[in-house]
C-alpha cells in the first residue's frame, strides 16, 4: 500500500483561524467644498484649525437657524460613490428624503441628526456589489460636532460635514477579506476623489459565528482598529458564545469590546421627514452625466495593465495605487514600448515626486505627458544620456518643460578622441586613485566615472567611458 503523502498544515496566522459572518457599515467624510447645510469650509484636516472657528448658526444649532438647501455636489458625490460600488441609485419618481434622527447627546445641538436613512426611507443608491460583497445602501448624512468626555469641550468645527455611510450586506467571512476589501474601497473611492483622503474611514461593524447572535462594535477608527476588532469579537463569540443581541464599544488600548446596551435598551431613534427640507429629486439625465465621467475601477486598470502591457502585477499595483500616475503611464505608452517607460514613471518620475512630497494630482504640479515622451525619445535616440534625462527630469517639478533644447546643449558625447582626453586629464588631477584602483581598489573606478560625467555635464557616453577608462588604467 502506498503510504499517502502528508501534507503540512500551513502556519496559521493569528487571524486566519476566523469563521464569521461580519457586516459593515462604512463611514467616510465626502470631499466638498463646503459642509452639508451651510457655507462653512469643509476643511481636509480640522484638527489643524483652532476649535470653532469654522462655524455658524447653523452648524452650531442656534435657536432659530434653518438649514440651507442640502450641498448638491456632495449628492452627486454619494451618487459617484454608489455608482462606483455598482449600485442602482433611486432616480425620478422616487424622491429622497432627509430624515430627522434623534438622539439626546452633547455632540448633537438639534437633538437630531439629518440623514437620508432610517425607517421609510429610501437611500440615495442600493442593491450594489463590490468585488463580491453585496452593497444594501449608500447614504448621505451630516457629521456631529467634536465632544471631548473628559474635558466637556465641544468642537463644531466639523458639525454638519458630509459623510457617506456605505452599508453590506454580512457577506465578509474573515478579518483578511475585511481587511483587503476595505483597502481596495478605499482606493476605489480615491479615483474619484470622493473621500477626504486626510479624514480616513471610520465603520461600525457586526459579528457573528455559527450559532450565536451578532455583535454590533459602534464607531471603530481606521482599517487596522476595525480588523483588529473583528479578530477580538470573533474570539469573543468562540469563548461566550452570546445568544443576546448586543451593542459594544472597541476599546483599542485593551484590544477588547465592551458593552454599550443590550437589544432590549436598543435606541429609539424616531425618525421624521425634516420639514426644513425639500425633497431631493434626482432624473436619470443627472445620473448618466455623472456615469459618462466615471474612471475605470483600480481593479479594471490593474488587470489591463498587467494583461495588455505585460507589466508584472506588482509594478502593476504601484502604477494603479494613484488615477493620475497610471492614467501618465497611458499615456506615455501610447508612444513609447511599456517596458522602457515602466521605470521612467515608476522609479524615477515617482522618486522624484516622493522626494518634492507631491503627488501628480497635486494642484501646484502640473507634468505634461508629452514632455515626459519627448524627453525619453531623446534618451532613445541616443541624444541624451540616461544621466542627463533623469537631471531634466528632477526639473520637471513643480512644471514640465520641452527639454529639447536643452538637450541641443548637453547633447550626448560618444567621440571617443574627445572622451579620452577628458579622462587623461582627470587621471592626471586624480592621480592617488587610480593609483589605488591599480592596486585593487574596485570602487576608486566608479569615482573616476563620475568625475568623466560631472566633467562632462553628464553628457559622455557611459559604455564608452568605461570602455577607455579601463583601457587607460590597464
Ligand atoms: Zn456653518
Amino acid at each position: 500500500m502506498v503510504k499517502a503523502k502528508t501534507h503540512k498544515k500551513p502556519k496559521e496566522t493569528e487571524k486566519s483561524e476566523i469563521n464569521a459572518k461580519i457586516g459593515l457599515e462604512v463611514h467616510g467624510y465626502i470631499d466638498t467644498k463646503e459642509k452639508l447645510f451651510c457655507t462653512c469650509r469643509n476643511f481636509h484636516d480640522m484638527k489643524l484649525i483652532k476649535p470653532n472657528t469654522n462655524i455658524c448658526p447653523i452648524c452650531t444649532g442656534a435657536p432659530g437657524s434653518k438649514p440651507m438647501l442640502p450641498n448638491s455636489s456632495a449628492v452627486s458625490k454619494i451618487l459617484q460613490i454608489g455608482l462606483m460600488l455598482n449600485c442602482k441609485p433611486n432616480i425620478l419618481p422616487k424622491k429622497l428624503i432627509f430624515q430627522r434622527k434623534h438622539y439626546s447627546w452633547p455632540d448633537m445641538p438639534h437633538g437630531y441628526q439629518k440623514t437620508i436613512s432610517g425607517a421609510y426611507s429610501i437611500p440615495v443608491a442600493e442593491n450594489g456589489n463590490f468585488l463580491g460583497i453585496r452593497i444594501r445602501e449608500v447614504h448621505l448624512e451630516e457629521d456631529p460636532a467634536a465632544w471631548n468626555p473628559e474635558t466637556g469641550n465641544i468642537d463644531y468645527n466639523r458639525a454638519g460635514v458630509p459623510l457617506v455611510e456605505i452599508v453590506t450586506e454580512p457577506d465578509f467571512t474573515s478579518p483578511e477579506q475585511v481587511e483587503h476589501w476595505l483597502k481596495q474601497l478605499v482606493l476605489t473611492l480615491s479615483y474619484i476623489k470622493a473621500l477626504n483622503k486626510d479624514a480616513g474611514i471610520k465603520a461600525d461593524v457586526n459579528v457573528n459565528i455559527k450559532g450565536t447572535v451578532r455583535t454590533e462594535i459602534k464607531n471603530v477608527n481606521s482599517i487596522t482598529e476595525i480588523v483588529k476588532s473583528i479578530v477580538s469579537e470573533a474570539r469573543r463569540h468562540q469563548k461566550e458564545k452570546p445568544i443576546t443581541q448586543e451593542t459594544r464599544r472597541w476599546n483599542s488600548e485593551t484590544n477588547k469590546t465592551e458593552l454599550m446596551r443590550t437589544k432590549e435598551e436598543a435606541a429609539d431613534y424616531r425618525f421624521i421627514p425634516d420639514p426644513d427640507l425639500p425633497v431631493i429629486k434626482i432624473d436619470k439625465k443627472r445620473v448618466e452625466e455623472i456615469k459618462k465621467n466615471l474612471p475605470e475601477s483600480p481593479q479594471i486598470k490593474l488587470e489591463k495593465i498587467i494583461k495588455s502591457h505585460k507589466i508584472n502585477p506588482r509594478d502593476a499595483e504601484v502604477l494603479t495605487s494613484n488615477l493620475e500616475l497610471v492614467e501618465f503611464f497611458e499615456k506615455v505608452i501610447e508612444k513609447i514600448d511599456p517596458k522602457i517607460v515602466l521605470p521612467w514613471i515608476k522609479t524615477e518620475l515617482l522618486g522624484v515626486l516622493n522626494y518634492n512630497k507631491k503627488t501628480l494630482d497635486d494642484k501646484d504640479i502640473e507634468i505634461k505627458p508629452e514632455h515626459v515622451i519627448e524627453l525619453l525619445e531623446l534618451v532613445i535616440n541616443n541624444k541624451i544620456t540616461p544621466l542627463k534625462a533623469k537631471d531634466i527630469l528632477r526639473r520637471f517639478i513643480p512644471k514640465s518643460f520641452s527639454p529639447g533644447s536643452e538637450a541641443k546643449q548637453s547633447e550626448k558625447i560618444t567621440d571617443e578622441k574627445q572622451l579620452l582626453k577628458i579622462i587623461k586629464e582627470i587621471i592626471k588631477k586624480e592621480k592617488k586613485t587610480a593609483d589605488d584602483y591599480k592596486k585593487g581598489n574596485k570602487k576608486s573606478f566608479n569615482f573616476l566615472m563620475g568625475e568623466v560625467m560631472k566633467a562632462t555635464n553628464k553628457s559622455a557616453d557611459f559604455q564608452i567611458v568605461r570602455k577607455i577608462l579601463e583601457r587607460e588604467l590597464g
